[in-house]
């Protein structure tokens, strides 16, 4: 059976010293049997503190009685403010006596719904109005798109069309179909519909009921308008680029991009003119500095960009930035529009790892859709693209498109032509609907207190961090830091404060603690426009001991692979390990217990090093994979010899060149792609691909940012791009287990090739 009734709600009812055998007490527990015959849960809270706990502890509480009398010292107050931080809309009731009504403070009436009178009316007739609110509130509760779903999916048509396992019942003519069927449950199955569902809607002209969800979505996201993509954000970025360039135009790319823009690049033959992003001591990339946004200075880079003489115009059509970073570094985007000037009309943020930047005032003005959208009209054009399955709840492919109208916009109906051109004529529904849920979910107090509850763990574990060090540099000892402010000024003092001292309650809500400010030593990005930039807090990066404050290495370190081995080990997962840093993400479904566990693994990780446990007992995978290499070495004899190699190949300082440094763009990435396609093409050995260039573009994972992009040479033997990949080869080569892995370069026998394109590389004008 679909099951389409929802779950029972829990509804807490918080009371003080009622004595029993009192009519009250009498009415209370009769109002209780009441709910329960009519399905609903009951929690009771006996106080004000265990009513406020039992709202923190079960989420799925949807509805709260209250008692007014809870305590003297406005304990109503606290239960309902603690409900409403959560549920803007939910049913909350007070009760109490109809004579105390008039000591009853209004800002908490303001919270409460109604008012019951428990002894005054039947049990029965009040638990019918409890269950009534409830009934209304939840008829609101679902998003436009899901409730035709769950309606449809009610309906029980014979269904002759497709999907062709016709709401699942072809699984049912198989055992091994049968196994599919029973894994994903018939509801998935039911909700997979055909796009000629009409009740739901279509989403390629953007009609009934998914039509709505995305006005929903532009609602909640501050968007003029917003489109459910179903191709991921990869998707997002190809449609926006599909729709706002042409051969010729010309784009201007931050280089720290995805593989989706060039791929946007490549199929609008647009001119790439580039943005480089600075990089710290640690590797860290950070944001494109003011200057480089400055109309001058694009200008004159446009300019003298060698593919853009037959560009219609010295001015980019489109302009794409990555916001957030991957190591969590935002834009302050009123300042980017500002400094742009009109030089930039299109603006589009890839915030892909961003979609949750709205719902939290911390992170005010550092998003694109900032703001009020009404207010918006004279800016640029701006796109913002978030995959809703990667920091908010929804399934896999899941994105968004946002927009809001400005100069040099884009219409729905020529915008939609890349649409489609993007989107399957059978999209997923379930992936649509959990889209519109992600949505919902930050709607309201409810977006407010997740994104919180996020940031306030990531900045405990931070401070934990740092108390930890503190405590290990009291015994001499090493351990590891967080990358954040070391020190902070506190409003109301004035004073300077160590990070790990500072108020809990003032990392969580004061942007200024986070921002990147030119005169703090922590950051590494020197010259900075205080303001502009700053450090997201639920993007955690650890470092490790081994790079001084100038950047260069220290006499001893640990290099974080080996540390990232330890974990996975463990049974964590990390986002990102990257020289001396590893990068891991507070997300909404973080808890004290995940990160606590963390940090008892990383003490463990010190004692064991410390301690120079044999890897056979740490790594015992790796030591079976390659006993040769390993069987007899300790955690610190390895790390040291890590340690050595980044000392003697120059690897970081590499990584600084390569990611700094231009490469030659000989042809725009669609031309590139062209002679891809007939096949001249050859592969070429990294030793002899000096002055190449090459035909796909070259990611070096991490940090997953393109180093060449098709049709870019390679440069002499000495330079920064071969003696990068150089330096990622003899790692390679020198620890087994710890090998890299490249996009754009394949690895056959210990060798390294890429491949270029057949000579001459001369660019041909078509
Ligand atoms: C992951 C990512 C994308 C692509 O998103 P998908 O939803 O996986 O297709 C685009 N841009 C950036 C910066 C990303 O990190």
């Amino acid at each position: 059976m679909a099951q389409t009734a929802m779950s029972p709600l829990s509804i807490l009812l918080a009371y003080g010293d009622i004595p029993s055998e009192t009519t009250l007490a009498r009415s209370g527990i009769a109002l209780i049997e009441q709910l329960q015959a009519r399905g609903f849960e009951v929690v009771r809270a006996r106080s004000a503190d265990d009513g406020e706990s039992a709202i923190r502890a079960d989420p799925l509480i949807g509805a709260v009685i209250v008692d007014a009398d809870i305590d003297p010292s406005g304990g109503a107050e606290t239960v309902l403010r603690a409900f409403r931080a959560r549920n803007d809309r939910a049913p909350a009731f007070l009760f109490g006596e109809r004579s105390h009504i008039p000591e009853i403070p209004l800002s908490t009436l303001k919270l409460a719904n109604e008012f019951i009178w428990l002894v005054e009316d039947t049990p029965s007739f009040i638990a019918g109005r409890i269950e009534a609110a409830i009934q209304r509130y939840r008829e609101n509760l679902l998003p436009p798109m899901f409730s035709a779903m769950l309606a449809q999916a009610n309906v029980r048509d014979y269904a002759f069309g497709t999907p062709g396992h016709l709401g699942g019942t072809a699984f049912l003519k198989t055992p091994v179909s049968k196994v599919f069927f029973e894994y994903f449950g018939e509801n998935m199955l039911r909700s997979d519909l055909s796009i000629g569902m009409a009740a739901v809607g279509s989403l390629l002209d953007h009609s009934g009921p998914i039509g709505e969800s995305e006005r929903f979505a532009a609602r909640v996201f501050g968007a003029h308008r917003s489109y459910t993509t179903t191709n991921g954000t990869s998707g997002s970025n190809r449609t926006i680029f599909m729709a706002s360039l042409t051969q010729n135009d010309i784009a201007l790319c931050d280089r720290n991009c995805h593989k989706s823009i060039e791929h946007g690049l490549v199929m609008t033959g647009a001119i790439p003119v580039y943005l480089v992003p600075h990089r710290n001591r640690y590797g860290i990339i950070g944001p494109i500095y003011p200057e480089d946004l400055q109309p001058e200075t694009v200008r004159a880079r446009a300019d003298a960009n060698p593919l853009t003489t037959s560009a219609n115009r010295l001015k980019p059509r489109h302009t794409i930035i990555t916001n957030s970073t991957y190591d969590g570094l935002i834009y302050n985007v009123e300042r980017v529009i500002e400094i742009g000037g009109d030089v930039i009309d299109r603006l589009h943020f890839d915030e892909a790892w961003y979609a949750y930047a709205r719902f939290n005032p911390l992170y005010r003005g550092r998003h694109a859709m900032f703001g009020d959208p009404a207010e918006y009209t004279d800016g640029p054009t701006l796109f913002a693209t978030h995959s809703t399955h990667k920091l908010l709840a929804a399934l896999s492919q899941a994105s968004f498109i946002h927009i809001r109208d400005g100069r040099d916009p884009i219409e729905h109906a020529r915008f939609n032509e890349s649409f489609m051109m993007h989107a399957s004529t059978s999209p997923f529904y379930p992936i649509i609907a959990s889209n519109e849920i992600s949505a919902a979910m930050m709607e309201g107090a409810s977006g407010v207190a997740l994104t919180t509850e996020a940031i306030r763990e990531a900045v405990s574990f931070r401070q934990t961090v740092g108390l930890i060090k503190r405590q290990y540099a009291q015994a001499d000892q090493w351990f590891f830091s967080t990358w954040n402010a070391t020190e902070i000024t506190d409003p109301a003092s004035g004073q300077r404060l160590a990070f790990e001292d500072a108020p809990e309650a003032l990392l969580v809500t004061d942007p200024d603690c986070w921002v990147l400010h030119p005169d703090d030593a922590w950051h590494g990005f020197d010259g900075l426009e205080d303001g502009y930039c700053m450090l997201d807090p639920i993007k955690v990066t650890v470092v490790a001991p081994g790079v001084a404050g100038d950047g260069q290495l220290e006499q001893r370190g640990i290099p974080a692979s080996i540390i990232a081995a330890y974990l996975v080990r463990h049974g964590f997962e990390y986002e990102k390990v990257q020289d001396f840093t590893i990068l891991f993400l507070f997300s909404i479904g973080m808890t004290k217990a995940k990160w606590g566990t963390l940090l008892t693994t990383l003490i463990k990780f010190k004692e064991d090093y410390d301690a120079n446990i044999k890897l056979e007992v740490i790594l015992p995978g790796l030591v079976t994979a390659y006993p040769e290499r390993y069987g007899t070495m300790g955690l610190r004899d390895l790390s040291d010899e890590m340690f050595d190699q980044y000392k003697q190949s120059g690897q970081m300082h590499h990584l600084q060149q390569a990611f700094s440094t231009l490469p030659s763009q000989e042809m725009i990435p669609a031309e590139a792609y062209r002679r891809l396609v007939r096949n001249q093409v050859e592969r070429v050995r990294l030793d002899e691909v000096a002055h190449r260039t090459v035909a796909t573009s070259i990611v070096p994972y991490p940090p997953g940012i393109p180093m060449m992009m098709p049709g870019e040479s390679a440069g002499p033997a000495d330079g920064p791009c071969i003696g990068y990949l150089k330096a990622l080869r003899d790692w390679d080569r020198r620890f087994p287990g710890f090998t890299h892995e490249t996009h754009g370069i394949e690895v056959r026998g210990g060798e390294h090739y890429l491949q270029c394109l057949k000579q001459p590389t001369q660019f041909e004008r078509d």
